[in-house]
């Protein structure tokens, strides 16, 4: 109980960071703009939007929610505050990234991408198809550039988290 006193955020520097991003009122139309949150409840940007600013730092950072955005940018058009909500989300999964906390399937393609320089290992079946097509071979990859570039952003220390079922 706050016994009429403002409730202080739990992650006060986190919140602030927020803040400073976000001059959010929580009007909801970013929610009733974005497609991903008419197909899903698992996924309601001004949820993330408040629960940032109140400092719930764990909750938002390991959860699954800020991954589902497919930038649209429809919120962002909307919002009478201007708020950059993707680039708030983007903010927020950088965190994550940081911290080990990444969906399989992203940890999965940057395992691909640091292995093969692919995000999708081509066939031998897929490879055969190409001069049928009238493509041309395909070319190797720099995979050790690649990897000096994932290494500059720390994608060679990715985690794997446990996919929410
Ligand atoms: S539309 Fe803008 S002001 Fe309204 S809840 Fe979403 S972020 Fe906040
Ligand atoms: S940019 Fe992301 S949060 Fe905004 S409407 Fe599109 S999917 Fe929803």
């Amino acid at each position: 109980m706050n016994h009429g006193k403002e409730e202080k955020p739990k992650d006060q520097a986190f919140s602030q960071a927020v803040t400073h991003m976000t001059p959010c009122y929580q009007c909801g139309t970013c929610a009733s703009s974005c497609p991903v949150a008419k197909i899903t409840e698992h996924f309601n940007p001004r949820e993330v939007i408040r629960l940032s600013l109140l400092g719930e730092r764990n909750e938002v950072i390991s959860g699954d929610a800020i991954w589902l955005c497919c930038s649209c940018y429809n919120c962002h058009e909307r919002c009478p505050q201007k708020v950059h909500i993707p680039h708030v989300l983007y903010m927020l999964r950088n965190i994550a990234l940081r911290e080990g906390h990444l969906p399989n399937i992203y940890s999965e393609f940057g395992s691909a991408l640091w292995s093969n320089g692919r995000l999708v290992n081509v066939s031998r079946f897929v490879e055969n198809k190409r001069p049928i097509l009238g493509l041309p071979p395909l070319q190797p990859i720099g995979v050790e550039a690649l990897r000096r570039i994932l290494a500059s952003k720390g994608l060679d220390k990715l985690q794997k988290k446990e996919e929410v079922q």
